[in-house]
């Protein structure tokens, strides 16, 4: 039997998985200028991203034997230093792709119907204006027979690109590590099976209607200037991925200069105090960072982490 702190919250499922497993698990919330001095104590910890796991922190630990992240990344443990010293890092990458290729495409549908101007203008003006907004959202556009570009054809790449071939879209992909993927369209329904091949990032700009982004941030922009100005007039932008891997002066820029149509954001710069001229922009659709937020993605992490910590603690 293990003794676990879960520092952030899991999922009721999870939690019962580890109680059930026989280990001891407390999901009393410790402070982090407490971290050090409580987590001795016990044998794992699992957090989210509110808490750090820092050296300061593992060095004074000698029985821990795993951490956890629920979630993708894994930037707030020192993943490197907490390895060196045999101890297990885990996270769940898998559990949340769909659901933030949702998110995706509900900034898109948004997006082509300005649902998110609408839900802005209507409780002011809806009485009063009716017949001016309804003139002033007229110009919608249907997805069926569009091209999404999908930059980084990894797992949430690829669960959008299942989502917009559903829909009737073309995808153009693109990825230097991924070749082709096989994709299941449809659900417990219907499905099918469709191979996307990917293709390269002129191709992508020169042809997408639709722009989404699906990659790590690796320290520079994906998106710049540059390639702003290879896109097809009045494209549509959705980053669902992470803070940085969008230049967010070159993404104004085209949207004043009509280049960009739209953009539907969700990660930003300098979170959790993003700039103001996008949140206040009135042709970008927000989102506080909730790709992963539904109560399917919470309890397929809870569900991994669960399995995952089992396994690492014997
Ligand atoms: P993944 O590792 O499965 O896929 C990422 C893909 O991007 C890889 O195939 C990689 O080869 C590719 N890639 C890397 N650099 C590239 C580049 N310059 N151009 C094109 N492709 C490139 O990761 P994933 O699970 O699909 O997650 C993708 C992103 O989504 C990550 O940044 C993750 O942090 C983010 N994410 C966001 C939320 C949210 O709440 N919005 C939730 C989960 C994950």
């Amino acid at each position: 039997m293990a003794k676990i702190l879960i520092n952030d919250g899991i999922h009721p499922t999870g939690e019962k998985m580890l109680k059930d497993a026989g280990h001891e698990v407390s999901t009393q919330n410790v402070p982090m200028d407490q971290l050090a001095e409580k987590l001795p104590a016990y044998d794992a910890i699992c957090v989210r991203s509110a808490t750090k796991v820092r050296q300061a922190v593992i060095e004074v630990c000698p029985n821990l034997k795993a951490i956890g992240r629920g979630g993708v990344g894994l930037d707030n443990i020192d993943v490197d230093y907490a390895r060196s010293k045999g101890i297990a890092v885990i996270n769940t990458p898998a559990a949340s792709s769909r659901s933030v290729a949702e998110l995706a495409f509900a900034h898109l549908f948004s997006i082509a119907r300005s649902l998110y101007k609408s839900n802005r203008s209507m409780p002011t003006k809806g009485d009063t204006e009716f017949k001016a907004l309804k003139k002033s959202y007229a110009k919608g556009f249907e997805l069926y027979g569009r091209t999404l570009g999908v930059i980084g054809f990894g797992r949430i790449g690829q669960a959008t690109a299942e989502l917009a071939i559903s829909v009737g879209m073309n995808v153009i992909a693109v990825d230097p590590y991924v070749k082709e993927a096989e994709l299941t369209i449809g659900g417990p329904q219907c499905s099918a099976k469709c191979t996307v091949k990917t293709s390269t990032m002129e191709d992508m700009l020169a042809n997408a209607d639709v722009i989404t982004l699906h990659v790590p941030f690796t320290g520079a922009p994906v998106l710049s200037n540059a390639e702003f100005a290879k896109m097809k007039d009045g494209a549509v932008l959705i980053n669902a991925s992470r803070g940085g891997t969008v230049d967010e002066d070159a993404m104004l820029a085209a949207l004043e200069s009509g280049k960009l149509a739209a953009a539907g954001v969700d990660v930003f710069i300098g979170e959790p105090t993003p700039r103001k001229d996008i949140l206040e922009h009135d042709r970008v659709s927000l989102t506080p960072h909730t790709g992963a937020s539904t109560v399917e993605a919470q309890e397929k992490i809870g569900i991994e982490l669960a399995e995952k910590l089992i396994e690492a603690l014997g």
